[in-house]
């Protein structure tokens, strides 16, 4: 981010703002922890600040400080329009195109709210007046930890702000082993453990509490798994069928996709989970080394992300998903031949 920049949101936090504070839709633990560990730090200068999610999120996320302040837009649109319209500042975290955040997108792109964007997605949309930008980081909530101290205040990171900001590192970097983990990812969450983040804590508060049932439905989702060696390729399919048999929540097939990169010589995985009540499959794709899944998501299936983590969606039937899915392969040949 710009010096003038800085130095410019700076002079803005001088005084008491109205501060909406927004994730992209179905946030994960980047999305929430990162909203999370600034409306913290802001609340500490006397803003009012909201965070104002575009709909509800996983179970697993449901024990961060004040998360149930959190404005969920799908149930409390009157109070979530309210609020934007009247903000003197919009904090948009973890995406970079107004499309991210479904129904949400024409109120905020309508509000006269000064707007920073603070993101690690590829290809940043030009909305806001404010853009911090990195593709290389790790994380949003690492950003964030960049911004507080590009603003010289680091000392105020406390217990609460920390622990927000661990969860969403540890979550977008699967626990410290994705290649965005670097050196200064590493001095950052010791920082945050310093500040009184309890890292054992958080890692048990995410991943260790599964329920029977999402047990269940993974075992489901590893016998649906197939592989194409000859373009090092794995897919999971998921229906809603199965969905509803092993009683599925939102967030409940979180990491799934990771099972089939984890097959030796696999360097491309998906998963396909159909979803009934939008009328669409979800898809989750995920990679090794330089193969962009954030292309093929762009060109192929209406979304984007990371070159090694990037999401999407098919309007499709799931076989005729998976069809052209298997179809589009023979375009990737140099990156996935064998
Ligand atoms: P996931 O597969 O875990 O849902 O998402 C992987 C990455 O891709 C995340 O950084 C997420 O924000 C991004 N992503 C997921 N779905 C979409 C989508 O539909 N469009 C775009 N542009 N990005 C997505
Ligand atoms: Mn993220």
């Amino acid at each position: 981010m710009k010096k003038d920049d800085i130095n410019s949101i700076k002079t803005l936090l001088e005084s008491p703002k109205a501060i909406a504070i927004i994730p992209h839709k179905n946030p994960d633990g980047d999305a929430i922890g990162s909203c999370l560990g600034l409306y913290h730090y802001l609340k500490l200068y006397g803003h009012n600040a909201k965070v104002i999610a575009p709909n509800d999120y996983p179970d697993f996320l449901k024990w961060m400080p004040e998360e149930a302040s959190i404005l969920k837009y799908d149930s409390q649109v009157e109070e979530s329009n309210d609020f934007i319209t009247k903000a003197n500042i919009i904090f948009t975290l973890d995406f970079n195109g107004l499309s991210r955040i479904g129904d949400m997108q024409d109120v905020v792109a309508s509000a006269k709210a000064i707007k920073i964007m603070i993101d690690h997605h590829q290809q940043p949309d030009d909305y806001a007046t404010y853009k911090y930008s990195d593709v290389s980081m790790s994380s949003t909530c690492e950003m964030v930890y960049n911004f507080i101290e590009m603003l010289d205040d680091v000392n105020a990171i406390d217990r609460t702000i920390a622990t927000c900001l661990y969860t969403g590192i540890m979550t977008d970097t699967g626990s410290f082993r994705f290649p965005s983990t670097t050196s200064a990812t590493h001095r950052i969450i010791g920082y945050l453990i310093e500040k009184g983040a309890n890292n054992s804590e958080i890692h048990n508060n995410i991943y260790d509490t599964n329920s029977f049932d999402r047990l269940q439905l993974l075992g489901q989702a590893l016998c649906n798994l197939k592989v194409i060696p000859e373009y090092r390729t794995a897919y999971i399919t998921l229906s809603q069928e199965e969905l509803n048999k092993f009683n599925y929540k939102k967030g409940g097939t979180e990491g799934f996709v990771n099972y089939g990169l984890s097959l030796e010589g696999i360097i491309f995985a998906a998963i396909f989970i159909e979803n009934h009540q939008e009328n669409i499959i979800k898809i989750s794709l995920r990679s090794k080394g330089d193969f962009s899944v954030n292309e093929l998501s762009r060109a192929h299936f209406n979304g984007g992300g990371h070159t090694n983590a990037a999401g999407g969606k098919s309007d499709l039937n799931m076989s005729d998903t998976i069809d052209k899915f298997i179809s589009i392969l023979p375009q990737y040949n140099e990156d996935l031949k064998a």
